[in-house]
């Protein structure tokens, strides 16, 4: 597919934590409205000239259509005189410019013209891409220069990008026969629809009718949830953290419970997701989703979930008589994880979740994260004003990151604060990609990081809560790999690479948002600015450790489920049954019979066999803290070598190969699960540590 869909985180420390410190910790401590609707606008969106009105949407829309025309005629002709790997990356940065552009305003602009035009491009531009992937000229010439060469000369990177481009064009069937080729568009837009209907069907309520359920049952229900007006009760949720154990048992039966409209939505999608593979001459839907990833394909994937499961069984167990000695003894159920968890790490942590957010200011954070850069790969992100119309919202920040001696790499727009319609995932969208451009110069990368702060001006300065710090820098660690991105073409800049790549920089920054040698540096309570007591520092490093092994333990067996659901010819079993199946094996706690959780796991749909992707970045993540960085995390020549061995490349190297070099072994599937149970038992050794 032409255009790629983004869905969608001691060397200098001081010196530089001192120098930057003032502006900063103001600036996001105390938010100002920067921009107001009747403020004459002076510029567009993101300083585009062209957006300076929501009509500037339909002006840019078809600028665009002239450009890809141009394009597709450079392509078909037989004269060209330019790369054509080049020229297919121009054609997809100008569909990426205005489609990423405006699937960002859809989603984020609270004016409802703004949001009126971008759907329209939205919807051009999803039928212009309909119409090139289908383009059997674009295609044949791309396909002979990969096979016979391109008669301008081609660099590793430009056949490696070369054959993603051909790769998403036959994902949709063109090197079909004509029939087939239909066939493949029919199953797509089927699995599209499908899919959309499963995720509707997911966050529905349950509705039951208490007469039929038993009477203690419809008792504890009927205190927690609402009537319809037909007499029934809407069970919108499984009342996981509620203290009362015969209401979460009876409310995470209730809801999920066996659904036949839900089941046969994921059933179809499956199935369908089963022909499409087959008909594109894979053996499996998850042959077709992991064909570019760092596993590449699905059995690298089940060995390495098999030997993490055979290594992580042994320290979940241990998790569950945990939980079982703060459940009175009593053996613990599925729906009893998430209360206990809860209870014993709130337990564990010995101090309010106020008391660690007086440490974690909003702004002694972002110093915190310009420290780090800086160290790291010698960046700075310095504020900009936004000018009248550049904006989206009121209190908008925009950080331009510049390197000390290479100069601008690229904008980050922070929109943190929450406001009414926004949406509630925290988040980084990619507006416009990095890449090379003819005179040599670089097209500077933009991204919007995206959270849900709550702030009331009359409460002192913007506190976070340690799990929102880790959110923050898990998002500032994707824009940072966008930033840092320095490939030739935009269709691999920075977090456009593989699934099981791209979350790896993000989960890296989560070790820096808990690990007490880089949080003593930027931690300073807001009134006193003391640095966080180290008894503090301990306890919250700990509570990230606790209940490590049984929470990695679900995301196996959900992973493990994800592939037998992509990979297994459908109908030998249900889902249900497999589940119930696999859940013996990959999970610690027995299957509850007559449920079906499966039902209500919208992954399914937008992962698709790649939701392992978190546990491989997880493992990248862990090696490369372990062996490079847990002595001295803010390295330099560590940060430095990340930046050019890894970062910088995006998709732009084959990623199995990228990330070898990068850590500098083969990574295996024995490699990933032992970085990831090394890990686990680090961590509970400074957990006990810290208890005593
Ligand atoms: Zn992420």
């Amino acid at each position: 597919m032409i255009l790629r869909k983004t869905i969608h985180d001691v060397r200098c420390a001081k010196k530089y934590s001192v120098a930057l410190a003032k502006p900063l910790s103001e600036l996001f401590n105390q938010p100002k409205p920067k921009f107001k609707f009747f403020v004459k606008n002076q510029t567009g969106l993101f300083g585009a000239p062209e957006l300076i009105s929501f009509e500037g949407f339909y002006a840019f829309k078809e600028q665009t259509k002239i450009d890809c025309d141009n394009f597709v005629d450079e392509i078909c002709n037989p004269n060209r005189k330019r790369n054509l790997v080049t020229i297919f990356d121009q054609l997809s940065n100008s569909l990426c410019c205005l489609a990423d552009m405006a699937e960002f305003i859809r989603t984020a602009h609270p004016d409802k013209s703004f949001v009126a035009a971008a759907e329209d491009c939205c919807i051009s531009m999803n039928t212009i891409v309909e119409k090139l992937n289908t383009n059997k000229d674009l295609y044949t010439n791309l396909k002979q220069v990969i096979l016979d060469g391109d008669k301008h000369p081609m660099t590793e990177e430009d056949r490696h990008v070369g054959e993603l481009f051909l790769f998403d064009f036959e994902l949709n069937g063109i090197h079909l026969e004509e029939r087939k080729r239909q066939y493949v568009v029919n199953l797509n837009n089927f699995i599209l629809v499908t899919g959309q209907r499963f995720m509707t069907a997911v966050e529905k309520p349950r509705i039951v009718d208490p007469t039929k359920l038993p009477d203690v049952v419809s008792k504890v229900l009927s205190k927690e949830y609402r009537y319809n007006s037909g007499g029934k009760l809407i069970v919108g949720h499984p009342s996981s953290h509620s203290e009362d154990p015969v209401l979460r048992e009876a409310a995470f039966k209730v809801y999920n419970g066996p659904n036949a409209e839900s089941e046969e939505l994921l059933d179809n999608l499956l199935e369908s997701r089963h022909k499409l593979a087959l008909t594109c001459g894979f053996p499996s839907y998850a042959h077709r989703a992991l064909k570019n990833s760092i596993a590449e394909n699905p059995s690298f994937v089940m060995e390495f979930l098999n030997i993490l499961n055979s290594e992580l069984r042994i320290r979940s167990v241990f998790d569950y008589k945990t939980m079982k000695r703060a459940n009175n003894n009593d053996i613990v159920s599925p729906w009893d994880v998430q209360y206990l968890t809860n209870k014993i790490k709130q337990n564990h942590l010995q101090y309010a979740m106020i008391d660690y957010a007086s440490y974690f200011s909003l702004g002694d954070c972002m110093e915190g994260l310009n420290m780090i850069f800086n160290s790291l790969y010698n960046i700075n992100l310095v504020f900009e004003d936004i000018t009248p119309g550049e904006g989206w919202a009121e209190q908008l920040y925009k950080l331009a990151v510049t390197h000390n001696t290479e100069g601008l790499l690229g904008y980050i727009y922070c929109d943190f604060f929450e406001r009414t319609g926004k949406l509630h995932n925290d988040s980084h969208y990619v507006v416009r990609g990095g890449r090379q451009l003819p005179d040599n110069s670089y097209q500077t990368p933009i991204v919007v990081v995206m959270l849900n702060v709550v702030w009331r001006e009359n409460h002192g300065p913007v506190l976070l809560h340690p799990g929102s710090v880790e959110n923050l820098f898990h998002e500032f660690g994707h824009a940072i790999h966008s930033m840092l991105g320095r490939t030739r073409y935009q269709h691999v800049n920075g977090t456009r690479c593989a699934t099981d790549l791209a979350e790896f920089p993000s989960v890296l920054m989560e070790y820096y948002a808990t690990q007490p040698q880089v949080i003593k540096h930027y931690a300073k309570h807001f009134k006193t600015r003391q640095p966080m007591p180290e008894d503090m520092l301990k306890k919250l490093y700990a509570s990230k450790y606790l209940f490590a092994a049984s929470e990695m333990q679900l995301q196996l067996f959900y992973s493990v489920l994800d592939q037998y659901y992509h990979t297994q010819a459908p109908q030998s079993l249900s889902t249900t049954n497999m589940l119930a199946k696999l859940q013996v094996e990959y999970y610690g706690l027995p299957y509850v019979k007559d449920t079906a959780w499966q039902l209500h796991f919208s992954h399914f749909v937008g992962y698709g066999a790649k939701y392992y992707s978190y546990l491989v970045s997880k493992a990248l993540a862990a090696h490369t803290w372990h062996s490079f960085l847990n002595n001295d995390p803010l390295n330099g020549i560590q940060g430095e070598r990340l930046r050019t061995e890894c970062l910088q490349y995006g998709g732009g190297k084959p990623a199995r190969k990228l990330v070898s070099d990068y850590l500098r072994t083969p990574v295996t599937p024995e490699l990933l699960a032992s970085s990831l149970i090394q890990d686990i038992d680090q961590g509970n050794e400074i957990s006990k540590f810290s208890a005593t």
